[in-house]
């Protein structure tokens, strides 16, 4: 039980950082849009492109002739109007009688931070209900008989708990 707390404390640390990271990127990326280009590669004339703009991150692959200049690095931008919930996507635009295809495929960040979010909070809301008194809220260890004030598991003050003298 004790290394299951663990665990759960551990998923609900790492899901609560990810969904504020997730959360961040999404608003920002509606702000600054950046993107990172390598060069074309001479034996297959490929350039990738991979970036973050307005609420997804996407990866390009542009073969053939590039219809603009292929700038190798990194590279912001301002974007347009602020999208929050395209789905995720895959394009293709077949411009090869002009000598370019060009893909792309898209993931918005709305998709997995819902998913991280809504897995994080069921598991803040179960340990939440899962504790009973005279239990770590933090932890769920049995701190009946403790006079110390400290749960000798996970180290957290008890002193909002019922202690026995
Ligand atoms: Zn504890």
């Amino acid at each position: 039980m004790i290394a299951r707390g663990r665990v759960r404390r551990v998923a609900k640390e790492v899901g609560s950082g990810t969904t504020l990271v997730l959360m961040c990127a999404w608003a920002l990326s509606n702000v600054w849009g950046w993107y990172y280009q390598s060069g074309v590669s001479r034996q297959t004339q490929v350039a990738w492109t991979i970036g973050v703009v307005s609420g997804q991150i996407f990866v390009d692959k542009i073969t053939g002739k590039p219809l603009g200049p292929i700038l190798k690095g990194f590279h912001c931008y301002k974007p347009g109007l602020p999208i929050l919930f395209s789905l995720p996507n895959v394009h293709r635009y077949d411009w090869r009688r002009i000598g370019t295809l060009w893909e792309r495929v898209a993931l918005p960040f709305w998709l997995p931070l819902l998913i991280i979010a809504i897995a994080t909070g069921i598991l803040w809301y179960q340990d939440r209900r899962r504790f009973e008194a005279g239990q770590c809220r933090r932890c769920g260890y049995d701190l009946s008989g403790n006079v110390s004030g400290i749960c000798p598991e996970c180290g957290m003050g008890t002193s909002e708990l019922p202690i026995p003298f």
